[in-house]
């Protein structure tokens, strides 16, 4: 009997210990200081899923598209707007058929200093797909991306921040500076491929700081907002003030078909006005938080040919 027809009481040490080491948390990235003499760094993130979330799912009703679309038209612009007025950069995971149905989007936030970072193809579910179907999608995404902005992104978060086996190896080959997906710290650190380092940077995620857990809302299954705007707010506040207490790293992670709305968007701007109140705050993009921490912990970067790199079933 393989270990893949066991029940999980029932492997080996070998067995369950290679599967928390395919993919770990390697030395801490976190720095001795921030740029400046910074207190803490705050790394603000968006993901333009737009219209690829029902996509993905091939829920193709023209009302449940608009939902995404408000994501393009109405939450990305005034998302851009709020975050010039505090002149604060942040990155934008942008899937490629986002991008290519909006194609102003990617310019308009790199006009305003903001960093734009892969998310798929079309907010496709990796843990469904092939190897090489992930690695296809992946490589026309980043090439996608360079296209319409003119700039390589350096970084990806997966879409759903669903890691597969395959993902690390795909965005070793590609070069990536960082990922952003994956939650085993509040600091950036070093992902392990198993039990080797790899030289990617994680920038670390978690759905407490995701607007998507508290605010979305579907008539026909049981998924409700459950927690109001002012709530969230209070966690939110909650997370950035311990990170500063601890001089560590705030992420946070938002959709503009989600934040963007009028009643959310007021939360994030009093989140801005708690956090520009402070002294010695460091805003910046992943890619920023990313090349500082490799430049200070001395982390060479490593590029692995595909075929090369780990992989699960050796
Ligand atoms: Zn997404």
């Amino acid at each position: 009997m393989t270990s893949q027809e066991q029940e999980p009481w029932q492997w080996d040490e070998a067995t369950w210990r290679g599967h928390v080491e395919r993919v770990r948390a390697g030395r801490s990235l976190a720095p001795k200081s921030w740029p400046g003499g910074a207190r803490a760094a705050v790394a603000l993130s968006f993901d333009n899923d737009h219209e690829t979330i029902p996509l993905r799912d091939g829920e193709v009703r023209p009302g449940k598209l608009s939902q995404g679309e408000y994501g393009a038209r109405v939450g990305t612009p005034r998302i851009l707007r709020l975050l010039a007025r505090y002149g604060v950069p942040a990155t934008f995971f942008i899937p490629a058929v986002s991008a290519l149905l909006h194609p102003e989007e990617i310019r308009t936030c790199l006009d305003g200093g903001h960093e734009i970072g892969m998310h798929g193809w079309i907010h496709e579910r990796n843990m469904l797909l092939s190897p090489e179907q992930e690695r296809d999608l992946a490589l026309r995404a980043v090439d996608t991306l360079e296209r319409l902005g003119g700039v390589r992104p350096v970084g990806i978060r997966t879409p759903s921040w669903d890691f597969s086996d395959h993902t690390l190896p795909i965005s070793l080959e590609l070069g990536l500076d960082y990922d952003s997906s994956l939650m085993a710290d509040d600091e950036p650190y070093e992902i392990l491929a198993d039990g080797r380092p790899t030289g990617l940077v994680e920038i670390p995620v978690e759905w407490v700081r995701d607007d998507a857990v508290y605010f979305p809302m579907d008539r026909y299954t049981a998924l409700r907002p459950y927690t109001s705007p002012r709530q969230v707010l209070a966690i939110w506040r909650d997370e950035f003030d311990a990170a500063y207490a601890e001089g560590g790293l705030f992420q946070l992670t938002m959709h503009p078909h989600v934040i963007g709305h009028r009643s959310r968007m007021a939360v994030l701007a009093e989140l801005l006005d708690h956090m520009a109140a402070r002294s010695g705050v460091w805003f910046a993009t992943h890619a920023e938080i990313s090349s500082y921490v490799r430049q200070e912990s001395g982390l060479p970067r490593r590029v692995a040919a595909w075929t090369d790199a780990p992989s699960p079933n050796q």
